[in-house]
């Protein structure tokens, strides 16, 4: 038996982890939590709002599922891969902002960090048992979101609802917009840089509309490895929960006999300069990342709430990085206080309702 605590019970990720749970005897929900919706009787523990690492402690698991969203996942992150615990990884908002907190976590800890998001566990497994000698570089794929073929201008009056319009995942509000902006993909990118290791040079950024590919490694002989199939998070869901054994699913097997094409192009970083402003913020290291990640979310509410226009999510996180000294945390204290400061500032840009 595993004892699985899921963090974010009641999200898209979190339902869908329910269903992953139900479905194999051999996993034991112990815990679950939510931020403010009830979810009494869903697991012997359960905890709406309030300190997550409190009820990690009462159930000790063997398995954490953080499918919480934003900054908010940061201390269930830590608290795993301090303890050695093997952490599901679907809040890659924690890694982004405490990136070095946690690699230090994880080396002391010693437990297993596996990715839930699906570019990174395509990674994962692509990468898994290969020595890093022979790995040349890394590819995130990305559909592109809603407006993917737009320019600037045809960007300045959309809609929060024109925006939660994925074409290929159906996903909670926040990253549905990261999604819109790229900005998900930018904090994808910094995911990838702590999850293996690999510099931001070495990692790069393809549009690819259908998201069949989930990602790709390319090796040093000029051999690339991709990772195929249907979008649908419960593959990575159940990969993550079931590791190292590899669990059935419902999801059917790709259809290649019925014709399958695969388009792939560059993002446009003129159009959503967040890509870019990840890739530096990552570049330049210590809190710029928990920084990016803070403004975004503070921006990305705004936008959702109509006090935003689409175009100013990206101005709000760049003046964000402008103000910030970036100085590395030393512990979860200076994370959390670059992350408020962050917050300020990016609050202050933004016109009251
Ligand atoms: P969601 O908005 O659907 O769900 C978020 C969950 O977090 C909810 O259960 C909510 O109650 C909980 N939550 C929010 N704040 C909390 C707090 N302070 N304490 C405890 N719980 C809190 O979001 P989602 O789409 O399921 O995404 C969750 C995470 O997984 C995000 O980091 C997202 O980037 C990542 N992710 C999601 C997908 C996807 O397909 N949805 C894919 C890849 C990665
Ligand atoms: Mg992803």
């Amino acid at each position: 038996m595993k004892r699985i605590a899921l963090l974010g019970a009641t999200g898209s990720i979190g339902r869908q982890a329910l269903e992953i749970v139900d479905a194999h005897p051999e996993l034991e929900l112990v815990a679950a939590a939510s931020g403010s919706q009830p979810i009494d009787g869903l697991a012997p523990l359960t905890q709406v709002g309030g300190d997550l690492t409190d009820l990690l402690e009462r159930a000790e698991p063997d398995c954490v599922l953080n499918a919480v969203v934003g900054f908010a996942g940061v201390g269930a992150t830590l608290w795993a891969l301090e303890r050695g615990i093997d952490l599901a990884l679907a809040n890659k908002e924690s890694l982004v902002a405490a990136g070095d907190l946690a690699l230090a976590a994880h080396a002391r800890g010693g437990g297993r960090l596996l990715p839930v998001d699906s570019e990174h566990s395509a990674l994962f497994q692509c990468l898994e048992g290969r020595s890093a000698d022979h790995v040349e570089s890394l590819v995130l794929t990305a559909s592109g979101g809603p407006f993917r073929g737009r320019r600037r201008d045809e960007l300045v009056d959309v809609t929060p609802a024109e925006a939660l319009a994925h074409p290929t995942w159906n996903m909670g509000p926040k990253i549905t917009i990261d999604s819109a902006t790229l900005a998900n993909k930018g904090l994808e990118l910094v995911e990838a840089h702590f999850l293996f290791g690999v510099p931001y040079e070495r990692i790069e950024i393809v549009i690819h509309p259908t998201s069949t590919v989930h990602s790709l490694v390319r090796l040093r002989d000029g051999a690339a490895l991709a990772h195929l199939g249907y979008p649908d998070m419960r593959v990575p869901i159940s990969f993550a929960l079931t590791y190292p054994e590899r669990a059935v699913t419902p999801v059917p097997p790709l259809d290649l006999a019925g014709g399958l094409t695969l388009e792939f192009g560059a993002p446009d970083l003129e159009t959503f300069p967040l890509l870019r402003l990840a890739r530096e913020a990552g570049e330049r290291g210590g809190t710029y990342p928990c920084v990016f990640n803070a403004a975004n979310e503070v921006a990305v509410a705004a936008f959702l709430d109509g006090r935003l226009p689409f175009l100013e999510i990206a101005a709000v996180v760049e003046e964000a990085l402008a103000a910030a000294d970036g100085a590395p945390a030393r512990d979860l204290d200076e994370l959390v206080e670059a992350d408020r400061r962050a917050r300020e500032t990016a609050d202050g840009r933004i016109p009251v309702a």
